[in-house]
């Protein structure tokens, strides 16, 4: 009879080639506020130190700040009497903020200036008589902080069908102000409908949605539709994060989000072009680039990977600690300008990610 022959060999894993989007992760406004519960916990004796919410949406973040000594709370009345309350990258609205005085706490405010500055537009229209209307996301706490700038003057738009709803005095003395961390589409939509509705409608001074989000789309928008799959880290209460990943949806790329390394499909569910399966990796502006690391190393050990780091846009970003810190510190004898916040673009070592990235600039990502 005739024999045939049969591989018992597994077929060969698909060969994954992994590009690492310039901007992804930290943004100087994360960066700060992780730097602000960090230096109190170096400059302070005292244990705990209390963090008003998540000092930013990742959980990695928060464990390793939980495990030096901070606590984390929802309700100020969580805090004894006269301790040390940081206040987080969100921002916080004025009832927050007297009721921390009246509870005698000492507050360190890690808000991002780029959050504070939609605050201060707040305030700014509502004493000139205009009536708010805030694009974003009702239950996120930068909503919750900004609306409470002004709550007579302010309604939170979340979707073209909520303005069917809103009580408008006076069309002619409308502003409409935006949560900083939305998808630039989702935005425009919502924008052009209050236009439709509201022609007289006025536009912030300058753009509310912040470079991070806005560079961190982009680069979804020009690298993912090239790819065959999009892995976007990040927790799954980050705006930011979960927003990178609708966009990538939106441009017809399978996405998914992932909050570190252990979550990361095995096999890989994507088809590729031909024998290699194509991955963009990006992260939201509050993930750390060591979790980005981890996953490289796993896609270099288990499927061989290359890895390329496609640049978008180059951020050099820098913020400045919030002043209650910077005394703590000078009273210390540190010089708080040794530890000023600045993002820049991560070298990628192949110790940390398993292998070192082919440079593309924007240029040629594009072509
Ligand atoms: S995402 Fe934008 S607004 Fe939010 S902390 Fe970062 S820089 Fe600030």
């Amino acid at each position: 009879m005739e024999q045939i022959a049969v591989s018992t060999a597994k077929p060969a894993a698909p060969r994954v080639r992994v590009i690492l989007a310039n901007p992804r992760g930290f943004c100087a406004g994360v960066r700060m506020a992780i730097d602000v519960v960090d230096q109190v916990l170096d400059v302070i004796d005292e244990r705990p130190i209390y963090v008003f919410h998540e000092i930013v949406h990742n959980k990695h973040v928060v464990a390793r700040l939980a495990g030096r000594g901070a606590v984390f709370v929802d309700e100020l009345d969580q805090v004894p009497e006269g301790k040390i309350v940081v206040f987080s990258a969100h921002g916080v609205s004025p009832q927050v903020r007297e009721h921390a005085r009246q509870r005698n706490l000492t507050s360190i405010d890690a808000t991002c200036p780029l959050v504070t500055k939609v605050h201060s537009e707040a305030v700014r229209y509502a004493r000139q008589g205009y009536q708010i209307l805030l694009v974003g996301h009702r239950n996120h706490q930068e909503i919750v902080g900004t609306s409470g700038e002004a709550p007579e003057a302010t309604q939170v738009v979340e979707s073209p069908g909520d303005i069917t709803k809103l009580k408008i005095v006076d069309d002619s003395k409308l502003v409409y102000l935006t949560q900083t961390t939305l998808s630039t589409d989702d935005a425009g939509v919502i924008i052009d409908a209050l236009k439709l509705a509201f022609p007289k409608i006025k536009s912030p001074p300058s753009e509310d949605i912040c470079y991070a989000t806005t560079n961190r789309q982009h680069a979804v928008r020009m690298i993912a539709p090239r790819c065959d799959a999009v892995v976007v880290v990040g927790s799954k209460n980050s705006s930011n994060s979960v927003r990178l990943t609708e966009i990538a949806l939106n441009v017809g790329t399978p996405a998914i989000l992932v909050d570190d390394v252990s979550e990361l499909p095995d096999p890989l569910p994507w088809k590729g072009t031909g024998a290699t399966i194509t991955v963009m990796l990006t992260a939201g502006a509050s993930a750390p680039e060591d979790l980005v690391a981890a996953i490289c190393r796993r896609f270099v050990d288990r499927f061989a990977a290359t890895l390329e780091q496609w640049d978008i846009v180059d951020e050099d970003v820098e913020f400045n600690l919030p002043a209650t810190l910077k005394r703590m510190m000078t009273k210390k004898g540190i010089d708080p300008d040794s530890r000023r916040i600045r993002v820049v673009k991560t070298p990628i070592s192949s110790d940390t990610y398993g292998a070192t990235a082919l440079t593309v600039s924007a240029g040629k990502a594009r072509a």
